[in-house]
């Protein structure tokens, strides 16, 4: 089996979120891509996530897969993160809501999508090595077997083996607290909602099958020493409610932390790092899944370039430039929110001033902002307000239809969009590779948190959403953009 995949253009090792994500962008663009993954099938036993937020629905909407998620799941106009004040219903974008959604069909449905798209996945092999040289990578598996790529990702979780072979550090804050997580059966009535006593929080619910409850309970001591049985569950249960509600039949038993950190480097020359392999966090606030495809959809059309030989190496050092700073103001927020969780009656004083505080305007489309993952800026340089944000989906107006902006991005593909006279501007030698489109948009140009804009005549919008060229009137730096984004001009 491994022999038919040898040569490949990239590895990626982890079919989780952002692996899944990463092999599908980079089989749109055409490269050549396998992934490896420990876990012999799809269906995930126990479910961290609980959902995504925004920007990781407008992801999704890119690439023309969101319905999938949004007949699942259900929409809620609060993002869950303490803060009942903050709702988001008004945000600036055709998704203004957080979705609930458990991880296992999360990843059953990007599991689905990537089986469409013919991408091979090796399941139930682990990478147990890897080593490159200047020309490839080579990774070694727990048969002994060796597969070889041009490139590699590790998009292998918290505890990636990537990470620690490329040797990259992984600098930050140890862990505050810890909890217990699991699903079981139970044989009594369990209390409802969240509560804080004097080791944090603690809850238990029904999950949607009816039988199965989840459970989450913050432990008295910071315990990593072991994995976490049922009997700790209990035990953990038992003294925080005076029963254990007799909890059986465990799916799964974890255990999870407030560690927060973050690679010191997401590339060591042909291997990258991606997704919780590059940043862990607390949980608090729900941005794991989203942090991931960011990741996934800034680092897949960048590599696709490189491969195909369109851009040059250096293209690739924007991933880092643009993303690891993104995270590091992710992590602080993590790091705030899992704050307000501990126990005690100032953090619990806190938490009310907190949510009375996101009630002002200003501090709630501030939150609001960092929480959904719409306020995310590259730094692209100076100029209009867009250059470097995600690109609104508007309705535009193409040939006399309307037509989402996103429908134009499905392919992993730059576009551009010229809002002025039909034919003012072109592509030149770059038509190839980008997706010229004459459009008429009569709406206000209204940006998250920044509020109301002034409208451009152009924008070149690269592959992941974000603003790559805003035109102001001219097409000046039009050709050094496109020659950034979409490779030196092809002869
Ligand atoms: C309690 C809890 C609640 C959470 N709630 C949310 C939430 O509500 N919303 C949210 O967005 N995020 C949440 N998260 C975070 C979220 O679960 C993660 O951020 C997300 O799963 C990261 O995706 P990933 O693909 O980067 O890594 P993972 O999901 O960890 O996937 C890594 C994959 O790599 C595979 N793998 C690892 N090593 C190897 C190897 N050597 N060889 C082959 N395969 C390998 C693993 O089997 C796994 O499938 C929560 C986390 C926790 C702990």
């Amino acid at each position: 089996m491994i022999e038919e995949v040898d040569g490949v253009d990239v590895v990626v090792v982890g079919a989780g979120p952002t692996g899944m994500m990463l092999a599908a962008d980079l089989s749109l663009t055409g490269v050549d891509v396998v992934l490896v993954e420990r876990r012999s099938t799809s269906d995930l036993v126990g479910s961290r996530a609980g959902g995504f937020h925004s920007r990781t629905l407008e992801i999704f909407d890119q690439r023309g897969i969101v319905d999938r998620f949004l007949r699942e799941g259900k929409t809620h106009p609060v993002p869950y993160a303490g803060m009942a004040s903050l709702d988001i219903s008004d945000f600036p974008t055709r998704h203004p809501y957080t979705l609930g959604l458990w991880q296992n069909h999360i990843e059953r449905i990007l599991a689905t999508w990537i089986e469409e798209l013919n991408i091979p996945v090796e399941r139930g092999r682990e990478v147990t090595g890897m080593a490159q040289d200047d020309s490839g990578v080579e990774v070694t598996l727990d048969d002994g077997q060796t597969l070889r790529a041009k490139y590699l990702i590790g998009a292998d979780g918290g505890r990636s083996l990537i990470r620690r072979v490329a040797g990259i550090q992984f600098a930050g804050w140890e862990a505050s607290m810890s909890a217990l997580i699991a699903e079981v059966e139970v044989t009594e009535p369990t209390p409802v909602g969240i509560k804080y006593d004097d080791r944090g929080l603690h809850g238990l619910s029904l999950m949607e099958d009816g039988r199965t409850t989840r459970v989450v309970t913050t432990e008295r001591e910071l315990d990593n020493s072991n994995e976490p049985t049922l009997d700790d569950l209990r035990a953990n249960l038992s003294e925080v409610y005076g029963t254990d509600f007799g909890v059986h039949n465990a799916t799964w038993v974890s255990r999870f932390t407030d560690t927060t950190r973050q690679a010191a480097e997401y590339r060591l020359g042909r291997v990258f790092l991606a997704g919780d392999a590059a940043h862990i966090h607390s949980p608090a606030g729900g941005q794991g899944i989203g942090l991931g495809i960011q990741d996934a959809v800034n680092l897949g059309w960048k590599l696709a370039q490189v491969v195909k030989g369109d851009s040059p190496d250096r293209l690739l050092d924007t991933y880092y430039a643009e993303r690891h700073p993104a995270t590091a103001r992710a992590l602080q927020y993590t790091m705030a929110a899992s704050a307000l969780q501990r126990p005690g009656p100032r953090i619990s004083a806190l938490r009310d001033q907190v949510d009375w505080l996101a009630s002002l305007p200003d501090v709630r489309i501030h939150l609001a902002g960092l929480i959904t993952g719409l306020d995310v800026h590259y730094d692209l340089g100076t100029g209009h307000p867009l250059l470097g944000r995600r690109m609104p989906d508007l309705d535009l107006i193409v040939g006399g239809s309307h037509v989402p902006v996103y429908s134009f991005l499905r392919d992993v593909r730059p576009v551009l969009i010229n809002f002025a006279a039909a034919g003012s501007i072109d592509a030149g030698c770059w038509a190839e590779r980008v997706h010229l489109v004459d459009a008429e948009y009569r709406g206000a140009w209204v940006l998250p948190v920044l509020g109301q804009v002034s409208a451009p005549t152009g924008v070149l919008i690269r592959p992941d959403g974000h603003v790559g060229w805003v035109g102001e009137g001219t097409t000046s730096g039009l050709v050094d953009a496109l020659g950034l984004w979409c490779g030196p001009q092809p002869t």
